[in-house]
């Protein structure tokens, strides 16, 4: 049995089974009539690394660990649904708009772009001074932390760290 939280939807929680050689069973049907324990791991391929007892409290256990451990770094770096929605549905619109309209689409865009822009410094800023990495910046807009410390090192004055 999978879980899942509202605020990540891309990840399933999963109370692996850790089979005798170690290894974890990827789903319940993979559930061998021997285990040893339970490890909690996830859609993503994150696995949490400490083992619970092949009982039900154990499978208990490995779940709290997903949603302990795994669910809140990603939740806190997660943009609202309600926000992911309109942003799809502005897009959509503009998309239409273009097909329809398509010198009022480049007045939109460009309107959106400006904002865009100064938001997108603002928020690489805020991260930085909040303690966030490269990494995690990069992470956020799907770049390198290369390439994010490249782009945005004129929005802050923190050095690329290790
Ligand atoms: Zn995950």
């Amino acid at each position: 049995m999978t879980f899942e939280s509202p605020d990540i939807p891309n990840h399933k929680g999963f109370a692996a089974p850790v089979l005798p050689n170690g290894e974890l069973a990827s789903s319940a049907s993979a559930f061998t009539k021997t285990f040893i324990g339970y490890q909690a791991t996830c859609s993503c391929g994150w696995a949490d690394r400490r083992r619970f007892p092949a009982t039900p409290e154990g499978a208990k256990e490995a779940e709290y660990r997903w949603w302990s451990r795994h669910v809140p770094p990603l939740a806190a770096a997660a943009p609202p649904v309600e926000l992911v929605i309109k942003s799809n549905l502005l897009c959509e619109r503009i998309v239409q708009l273009a097909g329809e309209r398509p010198l009022a689409a480049l007045t939109l865009l460009s309107q959106v772009e400006s904002w865009q822009r100064t938001l997108l410094d603002q928020a690489v800023a805020g991260a930085k001074e909040a303690g966030a990495t490269w990494a995690e910046v990069g992470e956020a807009i799907g770049i390198s932390k290369q390439a994010a410390h490249e782009r945005f090192r004129a929005a802050t004055t923190a050095p690329l760290e290790e």
